[in-house]
């Protein structure tokens, strides 16, 4: 176990404590303690290996987009979603907020944060790096592995 490991108790259901997490702006994740998988949907088994040996963490909230797309709205600009992979290696779907190019180049930085409160938090992600707003890309410090 490392520092970003949480103490559960054993009778609290794993999406309740999913759920908690994002009320406190956490983002959490259950890590397979036999193959490593990381599991963003609350389970009771990996989905890889079927151990029942999972351990919470808490995401860094950071990651890169691997997809978007326009979501369009009635009467409203269209949203802007993106498929993002946490560097802990699991990957979700949400909306990009601030500041949102119409285009949301593949590698782009992000980090998880929620708009709302309590019950009404939604999860969304923001641009780390703003240069990519004016298509600007700093190579000299932006690195990313090659896509499967
Ligand atoms: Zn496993």
């Amino acid at each position: 176990m490392d520092d970003s490991s949480l103490d559960i108790t054993a009778d609290t259901e794993p999406g309740t404590f999913y759920s908690e997490g994002l009320a406190l702006g956490e983002l959490r994740f259950q890590r397979c303690d036999w193959c490593s998988t990381s599991l963003l949907r609350p389970r009771l088994l990996c989905a890889v290996c079927g151990s029942t040996e999972l351990t919470w963490q808490r995401s860094t909230g950071r990651g890169r987009v691997v997809g978007s797309r326009q979501a369009p709205r009635k009467g409203h600009s269209p949203l802007t979603a993106v498929l993002v992979e946490l560097d802990e290696g699991f990957s979700m779907e949400s909306r990009l907020v601030s500041s949102t190019p119409a285009i949301v180049p593949v590698g782009a930085r992000v980090r998880f944060g929620l708009v709302g409160e309590g019950a009404g938090a939604r999860p969304v992600f923001r641009l780390e790096d703003t240069d990519w707003r004016y298509g600007r890309r700093r190579t000299e410090t932006r690195l990313y592995p090659a896509m499967n």
